[in-house]
């Protein structure tokens, strides 16, 4: 059984692990392996033959290479102690102490003089160490820079001595060519390596053994034709557009030579290799040449160059960007490279279309794009409903994704359970810290699976909600961002989601407002985020000039795209009904907010005037829940108006011009350089299916017959019990109230509905419509109705043309308001609208933890699904609030009381008597006796516009 590592005692904040994860996050996998070890061997005195105990072995994978722990007892000791060997191969030293910096620098010389030992060049076990790959070409040269290898190598190629260098100065992080001096000096210390002065060269001082040089060089050559490689060419001027080049590599040739020569450097040592840009595991570098070096080197060399290059107008702002390193002159980002996984030279195309996917993909919006593979068409939701309704990479992923991108440290969230389920909202109450994901107790992925589904099924205790924080830190460990919303959810994961996500959105509102000035931005922060203005321009210097400048004004006024073509809709759709050609029949299945659909699309670019018509994106299977901005805002706007095997029609203007190219695929991209300007796309739809809301389908699972029926059934009781003629319902929605009401016989003669969705509205009319012109059939329930009218106008606001009915209703719209908005709609109706008779119905916020546990038995639904039955706090995402019996029973009867009603309360689904009462609570207010003096003070006014009337003729 191993022994606990060292570092381990008390007094050192830094665990193996911890240290591990600044480095590396997520991307770090932990493996923990069950060893049984009989007692009985290792205790052979004992009589307890049958016993063994139970060790754990614990592998750990990092991007670069595995380690595997020796056994311990307990899992974390095996994950420390995997995690130290791991920092031990990497050549990082977790303790802290002062002599760091001088035992790294001989750690350095002692690590390069191995680099050019015997020992290290004989090695012939694979995986080989890529600079093998680097040796071996090196010595196939035929000129005379046989066997010299460029300085800058060491430190791309070798973790350790990239390490170390780090130890020893932190800022050549930021400075290629502090390594690169750093490298040269601690090589010619070491005793086994030459150097050149004036150049970058390093070579192996003494001869090369035959032995080893026949092991070098004889390795037949893969193929004998020589590679062609795309790359691309990024100019340090940013008003010059980046080039795609080939690269040709020659079998027996040296890649760092063929690059060198691509970049125009006569002298190959003088090449830098920066790390590695994109994808943990990639190959891909920027390659570009170091500028002249002062005599003597120190170490604010970083800062002379960096003046230098910025007043010479030299700094290579993009090439920066990509790989937050400080790049001087044109740049070459290539794929290629020795690598410890092949034993050959590994290498990638990067295309145009590589470059502008990259570039993107450093926005939060356009990472969430690339993972739905869906450039053009979704966009970064606004709300986290539920882990089964979200599409694409989660927002803790791509939060992670963006902070490596821009090399800071992993986000640190921390979760908090409330302890009090309903007064959740209350800051004042007890809560307990639970969970601070510290690099200690990062999510572990165990090998075995089960423990993370166990911890899942904890995190929805009953009645509990979570609450969460994130922060960002730089790599110096500096506050960046600090985000501590004040929502709660039922679930850890969803509060973790939607802390994450509205980072990510403050991120993508700052990057896209690039014209604006840091100190600007604090004036716009959202409650519950707050960023720290000097550190974060101090991070994001570079960000706005390069996704400004990239494509200069452009991007600035496209920016403004999303929201003027929605303008410009809006306006339209005043006009002419709708500006979304809808073809098909309407099938009545239609999607509303909540509703998951899904989509076929293609988008294509067309030409005005000409016949040119080139698709760019399309997709057999889009999902995505509506309502909840997961696609632009057009689209959603689109399908709203659509039923089910509906298709339809409509153009845009041009998005951002970077999203053009990056979903373009590379063939495209001459054609679309050649000229946007008369250019728009064209997106067709059609949508295949719709999936109801889950507020509606819990109603419908749960209940028999379903809520809404019941509560179309409590509502004509009373129209009927009182013998109303006149009804308005507010907030009718697509009216299915209204609609329910024409099925059945009541008293009725006169119908009103309001609400502010003209969308919702239009199905309202279309709904009616066809009712009630239906041959007049004598049996008809509906032909008591004289006259049915739609309004499009705010329920807040008194019109005197709905004052004095019968009867108002008022279903399961009060939670869609803001709370005070809901005490406003209450003080109009009765003081103003002032119908005899109002009902209104909400959810019974106590009852959700019934609908909590009990499973979703429909058949179509996953397990997973079953148990996401009620992710949210809310039932809807777009419920505002939803109050206890309490709250509505204050609201209800205060309400009552200064307008001189009287109120009753009931409620439909479950029973007043058995807890938690019923599942929609329901308040019908009377009005009392004297009434006359008000609405005869009663002015005129209508602010309501008629969207549809119909008449009895
Ligand atoms: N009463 C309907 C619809 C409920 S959904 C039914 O039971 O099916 C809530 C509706 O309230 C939505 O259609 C929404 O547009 C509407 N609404 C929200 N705020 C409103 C307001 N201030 N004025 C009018 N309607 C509103
Ligand atoms: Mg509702």
């Amino acid at each position: 059984m191993g022994e606990i590592p060292a570092v381990q005692a008390k007094k050192s904040n830094y665990t193996p692990k911890s240290v591990i994860h600044q480095k590396y996050g997520s991307r770090a996998c932990y493996k923990i392996e069950e060893v049984r070890e009989s007692v009985q061997n290792s205790c052979p005195g004992l009589a307890i033959p049958q016993q063994s105990t139970c060790l754990f072995r614990c592998n750990l994978q990092l991007p670069e290479l595995s380690v595997t722990s020796e056994t311990f007892r307990r899992k974390k000791d095996a994950e420390q102690n995997a995690a130290h060997m791991a920092l031990e191969k990497l050549g990082i030293q977790p303790t802290t102490d002062s002599s760091r910096s001088q035992d790294a620098w001989d750690e350095l010389v002692a690590r390069i003089s191995y680099l050019f030992s015997d020992e290290f060049l004989s090695w012939q076990h694979q995986p080989q160490h890529p600079l093998i790959g680097h040796f071996r070409a090196a010595l196939r040269r035929e000129t005379e820079e046989r066997g010299l290898l460029p300085a800058s190598i060491f430190a791309a190629y070798d973790m350790k001595i990239n390490n170390l260098c780090k130890t020893i100065n932190h800022k050549v992080d930021r400075e290629p060519h502090l390594i690169v001096t750093l490298i040269m000096k601690a090589a010619g210390l070491s005793g086994s390596a030459a150097i050149s002065l004036g150049q970058l060269w390093i070579w192996k001082q003494s001869l090369y053994s035959s032995d080893i040089l026949q092991a070098l060089t004889s390795q037949p050559l893969s193929s004998s034709e020589g590679i062609w490689i795309q790359a691309i060419r990024i100019p340090y001027s940013i008003e010059k557009p980046v080039e795609q080049v080939a690269l040709y590599i020659s079998s027996d040739g040296y890649f760092i030579d063929s690059i060198a020569q691509k970049l125009g450097l006569t002298d190959t040592s003088q090449i830098l290799v920066s790390r590695t840009v994109g994808k943990a595991s990639s190959e891909m570098r920027l390659y570009f040449s170091a500028l002249e070096l002062p005599v003597p080197l120190d170490s604010s060399l970083d800062d002379l160059l960096y003046a230098k290059a910025v007043t010479d107008g030299s700094f290579n702002e993009r090439a920066s960007y990509f790989s937050s390193q400080n790049i001087y002159g044109n740049a070459i980002l290539a794929s290629v490279g020795y690598t410890w996984r092949f034993p050959d030279l590994f290498h990638e195309d990067v295309t145009l279309g590589t470059y502008y996917r990259m570039l993107i993909g450093r926005l939060p919006n356009g990472s969430y794009k690339l993972s739905r593979e869906a450039i053009l068409l979704s966009e970064l939701p606004e709300a986290f409903t539920t882990r089964s309704n979200w599409r694409g990479s989660f927002p803790s992923d791509l939060l992670g994704m963006f902070c490596r991108q821009h090399w800071l440290s992993e986000p640190v969230y921390c979760i908090t359970s409330i302890t009090d389920p309903v007064d959740s909202s209350e800051a004042s109450q007890a809560s307990k810290k639970l969970k601070e994901t510290n690099p200690d107790e990062e999510e572990t992925k165990y090998a075995d699976g089960g423990s993370g589904d166990a911890n899942e099924k904890e995190s929805i205790a009953l009645g509990g909600s979570f609450r969460c924080e994130v922060k960002i830190l730089s790599k110096g460990q500096d506050l960046v961002i600090e985000c501590s919303p004040e929502d709660s959810y039922r679930k850890q994961n969803d509060a973790k989601q939607n802390a994450a996500l509205k980072v990510l959105s403050w991120l993508n509102k700052y990057l896209m407002k690039l014209d604006m000035h840091v100190e600007k931005l604090s004036s716009g922060e959202t409650h519950g985020l707050h960023f720290f203005p000097e550190n974060f321009s101090k991070e994001f210097t570079l960000c706005p000039s390069v996704h400004a400048g990239q494509l200069a004004s452009v991007l600035r006024k496209c920016s403004l795209w999303a929201s003027s073509c929605m303008d410009q809709l809006n306006t339209t759709q005043e006009h002419s009904a709708c500006s979304f050609k809808i073809e098909g029949l309407d099938s009545g299945v239609f999607p509303s907010n909540g509703s998951l659909i899904c989509i076929s699309y293609v988008v294509s670019l067309v030409r005005e005037g000409e016949h040119m018509k080139e698709p760019l994106e399309s997709s057999d299977e889009f999902e995505f829940e509506v309502g909840t901005g997961a696609v632009i805002p057009q689209v959603e706007a689109c399908v709203t108006q659509m039923s089910m095997n509906q298709s339809a029609l409509f153009n845009t203007g041009l998005p951002p011009h970077d999203f053009i190219f990056a979903a373009a695929g590379d063939s495209l991209m001459s054609i679309l350089l050649s000229s946007l300007d008369a250019c728009f796309l064209e997106y067709s739809i059609f949508l295949l299916r719709v999936t109801q809301a889950l507020e509606d389908r819990m109603e419908q699972a749960l209940f028999s017959p379903p809520l809404s029926k019941q509560r179309v059934e409590y509502a004509s009781r009373h129209i009927n019990e009182s013998c109303a003629t006149t009804l308005v319902d507010f907030g009718c929605g697509s009216g299915s109230l209204l609609d329910s009401l024409l099925d059945i016989p009541t008293s009725l003669e006169k119908m009103v509905g309001v609400d502010i969705s003209r969308k919702s509205l239009g199905r309202a009319a279309k709904a009616l419509h066809s009712k009630l012109s239906e041959n007049s059939d004598p049996a008809k329930p509906s032909l008591g109705i004289k006259s049915a009218l739609l309004y499009d106008g705010s329920i807040t606001v008194f019109d005197s043309r709905l004052s004095g009915f019968d009867i108002g209703t008022c279903l399961e719209v009060i939670e869609h308001m803001e709370e005070e908005q809901a005490h406003l709609f209450g003080d109009v109706a009765l003081s103003s609208f002032r119908p005899r008779i109002l009902i209104v119905s909400t959810p019974n916020y106590e009852y959700n933890s019934i609908l909590q546990r009990t499973d979703l038995s429909n058949k179509d639904e996953d397990s997973d699904e079953k148990m996401q039955s009620l992710p949210c706090k809310f039932r809807n995402h777009d419920h505002k609030f939803e109050w206890t019996r309490e709250q509505f029973n204050k609201w209800a009867s205060d309400l009552a009381m200064r307008h001189n009603y009287s109120v009753e309360i009931s409620g439909v689904g479950g029973s007043a008597d058995v807890e938690p009462g019923f599942a929609s609570q329901i308040a019908i207010f009377r009005r009392g006796p004297i009434d006359v003096e008000c609405s005869e003070n009663e002015d005129i006014v209508h602010p309501y516009e008629v969207i549809w009337h119909w008449n009895r003729s």
